[in-house]
């Protein structure tokens, strides 16, 4: 399949590393906690092993800063395992594999996508997120996480009630969604999105970024979202440097779902 990059990919600003670090700065700057601020990566869509994703693992790797990976089940074949884990020799420590809904596909007629939205059934939901997870454990092991990242970041009540009653660790989807996720199931939302960016101009894209970036490092945990088949050579540099300028920062503490949830 091929994907198109969002409009800022298409030009990066001429001082991208003096305006990364500033962005960060002014972000650890305004921070309106004590203590750190928690920056997790959450990278969606993974189950097929390609240059990309070994691109993407080999960098995070490379900084050793964690990634939360979450896996399509229904995508995830034994082979397609066995070629993921290529690019884990040795770095086991950093992934934290978690499930991304079940086959990735659409259920509702009207509105916004989603796989476990309130079109079906609490009797079809249940059924495909333990599907999903047993695939996951089965394939993955001691290395899966019972963690949910549901397809383009949202899902109903009800999914979010069996969420809850099967003991899952956390669930992620985009700062602020609806309904909120009820007390025993820990949220890990992101709140910076890179890669899917909706904006046409790469002016207005990189203004709303700049933005989105400092607000999350402000507000003490900054969950940044990852497509990595919708990644060109510019948004690998930048990944890249906005994690060095992170490195940079003794206020920011790398982390993911398995300490956050
Ligand atoms: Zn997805």
């Amino acid at each position: 399949m091929h994907y198109n990059p969002s409009s800022i990919w298409l030009r990066m600003p001429a001082d991208i590393v003096s305006r990364t670090a500033r962005c960060v700065a002014a972000g650890v700057d305004r921070k309106t906690i004590r203590g750190d601020v928690e920056v997790f990566f959450r990278a969606d869509d993974i189950a097929v092993p390609a240059i990309q994703f070994s691109k993407l693992l080999q960098l995070f790797s490379r900084y050793h800063v964690p990634l939360c990976l979450a896996v399509v089940p229904a995508w995830l074949t034994k082979p397609r395992w066995q070629g993921l884990q290529k690019c884990t020799r040795n770095t086991a420590a950093l992934w934290c594999w978690h499930q991304h809904g079940w086959r990735h596909v659409n259920h509702e007629e009207t509105g916004k996508k989603q796989e476990f939205g309130p079109a079906r059934t609490r009797t079809d939901l249940e059924h495909d997120i333990r599907r999903g997870r047993q695939r996951l454990e089965h394939l993955l092991g001691e290395n899966f996480y019972p963690a949910f990242t549901p397809p383009w970041n949202r899902c109903g009540e009800t999914a979010l009630e069996v969420l809850r009653k099967l003991d899952y660790a956390a669930v992620s989807r985009s700062r602020g969604s609806e309904p909120s996720a009820p007390s025993g199931l820990p949220s890990c939302d992101v709140n910076v999105d890179l890669h899917t960016r909706k904006e046409k101009s790469p002016g207005l894209g990189w203004k709303k970024l700049w933005v989105d970036l400092q607000q999350a490092i402000a507000s003490g945990r900054c969950g940044i979202m990852i497509h990595h088949q919708r990644m060109n050579p510019a948004a690998f540099d930048f990944l890249e440097i906005l994690i060095r300028a992170l490195a940079g920062r003794k206020e920011v503490k790398f982390t993911d779902f398995r300490e956050l949830g």
